[in-house]
C-alpha cells in the first residue's frame, strides 16, 4: 500500500510531473481507500468512481500533451452543496433527495477547468445548518481521530474526507464557521475567504450575507493552490467582488519577520478548554521564533456574536428556504388535498428539526412588530463587531485564537442542547458578520484529538494569511499528523 494520500497537492502534482505515477494511478488509489474506510466515516453522500476514472485518464493525456497546472489530475471531493451538473446534489436534505442539478456552480467549474477530478459529494449537515454532521438527512460522519466523535460541521465530510486520506482536497462552504470547525476538529487546513471573493453562483443559499465557500487541504499551500483557482470575479453573482486574483502562492515563501500579530483578549476567557489555551501559547512562541512581533488586541463586541448570528442567519434561511414548497422546488408530498396541504406536507417532510426551527426563528425575527427589536438589533450589533475588528486592524495585522473553544466532542454529546452547540463557533461567528478572511490550520493536541488555530485578517489579506500560516507550517509539523489509528467502531486498530 503506498501512501500517495498522505502528501499534498503540491507534492502530488510534481510527481504527476515527473511521471512517478498517472493521475489514473492515483484517483484509483483513492477510490480503494473510500471503499475501505467510508463504511466507517460516511463522508460522502454521492461517489463518482467511474467518471473519477475517465477524467484521470483524460488527464494523464493532456500531461503527455504538456500541460502541467498544478491541479491538473488531482482528485478533490464538492462539499453536496456545490451545484453539480448531471448529479445529485442534496444539501444533505430530504428535501433535495432527488435533485439533479442541471448546472455547475462557478466553484464547481472553474476546479473543473483547473483539471481536478471530482470524486464525490461530501457529507454536510443539513443545508449547511450545523457544527457537528449530526444535522445530515444522510447519517453523521465520524470523526478519523476517533469514530465516537463528530467531525464538526457543516462541511464535516469535507473535512474527514480530507484528513482520513480519501482526496486531497475538498471544497466548503462557511456561514459562521463551516470551514474552519471541521477543519480544526479534524487536523487540518481550512480557508474562508474575504466575502465575495469566490462565487456563490450555484451555491445551494443558506444565508447569503454570510455565505462563503473556501478550500480544505492538508497544508496552506495548497489552500493557496486551491483558492487561485476557485476566485475571481463572477458577473452572475452580484456579490462578487470585481478584482484580479492575486499569485497566493508567489508570496508564501516570504519572511514573517516583523509581522504584528494581536491575540484577541476575549477568546481566551471561561469555557475555552485548558489543553487548547496552552497549546495556543505554543504556537504562538513559534511565530515569535518566526520574528512575529506579538501585542495584545480587544474585540469588546465578541460576546455579542453568537446572539446576533442567530438572528441574521435564520432570517435570511427563512427567506431562501421559503422556494422549497414542493412546487418551484424540492420534495412533493403523496396527493396533497389541495395546495395549502401540498406545501404545508411537503415541506413537513422534506426539512429536518434544525432547518425548521431555524424558519421558525426567522420567520419571527422577521414579522412586523419585531423586526425592529430583533433583525434591525441585530445588523446594528454586526455593525460594531465589524467596527471592533477595523479598529483592531489599524494595532495589527493578523487576529490570533483558537478556532473553537474543544476539541471534537462526542456524537449526541450536544444534539439535545442546542445552545451549547451554537457555542462552539464563539470565535469564527464574527469573522463572518464582518466579512473578513480566516484560516484555521492544526497547531496541536488535546487528548489525542488535533487543536486548531485560527488567524484571521482584514479584507482581501488572503495572501498575507496563507503567507503566516504556511511559514508556521514550516516550521512545526501538527498538519503532518494523520489520524494512525481509529479507537472505536470496526476499524478498530487498523490504521485509517
Ligand atoms: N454552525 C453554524 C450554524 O449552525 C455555522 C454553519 C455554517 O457556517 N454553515 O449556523
Amino acid at each position: 500500500m503506498t501512501d500517495w494520500h498522505s502528501k499534498t497537492i503540491k507534492e502530488m502534482s510534481i510527481d504527476l510531473a515527473k511521471g512517478e505515477y498517472s493521475s489514473e494511478e492515483l484517483t484509483r488509489h483513492f477510490l480503494k481507500r473510500i471503499e475501505q474506510h467510508e463504511p466507517n466515516l460516511n463522508s460522502f453522500i454521492s461517489t463518482f468512481p467511474e467518471q473519477a476514472i475517465s477524467l484521470a485518464q483524460q488527464s494523464d493525456e493532456k500531461r503527455r500533451e504538456g500541460n502541467s497546472e498544478p491541479l491538473l489530475g488531482i482528485p478533490i471531493a464538492h462539499k453536496d452543496i456545490f451545484c453539480t451538473k448531471g448529479q445529485r446534489t442534496t444539501a444533505g436534505s430530504n428535501m433535495l433527495d432527488n435533485f439533479i442539478s442541471p448546472y455547475d456552480a462557478t466553484v464547481v467549474e472553474n476546479l473543473k477547468t483547473a483539471g481536478t477530478i471530482n470524486m464525490g459529494k461530501a457529507n454536510m449537515d443539513e443545508f449547511a445548518m450545523g457544527s457537528s454532521n449530526e444535522h445530515s438527512a444522510y447519517g453523521n460522519t465520524r470523526n478519523p481521530w476517533d469514530l465516537a466523535r463528530v467531525p464538526g460541521g457543516s462541511s464535516g465530510g469535507s473535512a474527514a474526507a480530507v484528513a482520513a486520506g480519501l482526496c486531497a482536497a475538498a471544497t466548503g462552504t462557511d456561514t459562521g464557521g463551516s470551514i474552519r470547525q471541521p477543519a480544526a476538529f479534524c487536523g487540518v487546513t481550512g480557508l474562508k475567504p474575504t466575502y465575495g471573493r469566490i462565487s456563490r453562483y450555484g451555491i445551494i443559499a443558506f444565508a447569503s450575507s454570510l455565505d462563503q465557500a473556501g478550500p480544505i487541504t492538508r497544508t496552506a499551500e495548497d489552500a493557496a493552490i486551491m483558492l487561485e483557482a476557485m476566485a475571481g470575479y463572477d458577473p452572475k453573482d452580484s456579490t462578487s467582488i470585481n478584482q484580479p486574483v492575486p499569485s497566493y502562492s508567489a508570496k508564501i515563501n516570504d519572511s514573517i519577520e516583523g509581522l504584528k500579530v494581536g491575540i484577541c483578549k476575549e477568546y481566551f476567557t471561561d469555557g475555552l478548554d485548558r489543553n487548547i489555551e496552552a497549546a495556543i501559547q505554543d504556537a504562538v512562541k513559534e511565530l515569535e521564533k518566526l520574528g512575529a512581533e506579538i501585542s495584545e488586541v480587544s474585540l469588546p463586541n465578541t460576546k455579542h456574536a453568537v446572539p446576533a448570528y442567530y438572528v441574521i442567519a435564520p432570517a435570511e434561511c427563512s427567506a431562501n428556504l421559503s422556494r422549497y414548497d414542493g412546487v418551484r422546488f424540492g420534495h412533493r408530498c403523496e396527493d396533497p388535498a389541495d395546495i395549502s396541504d401540498l406545501i404545508k406536507r411537503s415541506r413537513s417532510e422534506g426539512f429536518g428539526e434544525e432547518v425548521k426551527s431555524r424558519i421558525m426563528v426567522g420567520t419571527f425575527a422577521l414579522s412586523a412588530g419585531y423586526y425592529d427589536a430583533y433583525y434591525r438589533k441585530a445588523q446594528q450589533i454586526r455593525r460594531l463587531i465589524k467596527n471592533d475588528f477595523l479598529d483592531a486592524f489599524k494595532e495589527v495585522d493578523l487576529i490570533l485564537g483558537p478556532t473553537t473553544p474543544s476539541p471534537a466532542f462526542k456524537i449526541g454529546e450536544k444534539s439535545n442542547d442546542p445552545v451549547s452547540m451554537y457555542l462552539e463557533d464563539i470565535y469564527t461567528i464574527s469573522v463572518n458578520l464582518a466579512g473578513l478572511p480566516a484560516i484555521s490550520l492544526p497547531a496541536g493536541m488535546a487528548q489525542g484529538l488535533p487543536v486548531g488555530m485560527q488567524l484571521i485578517g482584514s479584507h482581501h489579506s488572503e495572501a498575507q494569511l496563507l503567507n503566516a500560516a504556511h511559514q508556521f507550517q514550516q516550521q512545526t509539523d501538527w498538519h503532518l499528523k494523520s489520524p494512525g489509528l481509529a479507537n472505536a467502531g470496526t476499524t478498530e486498530g487498523k490504521p485509517l
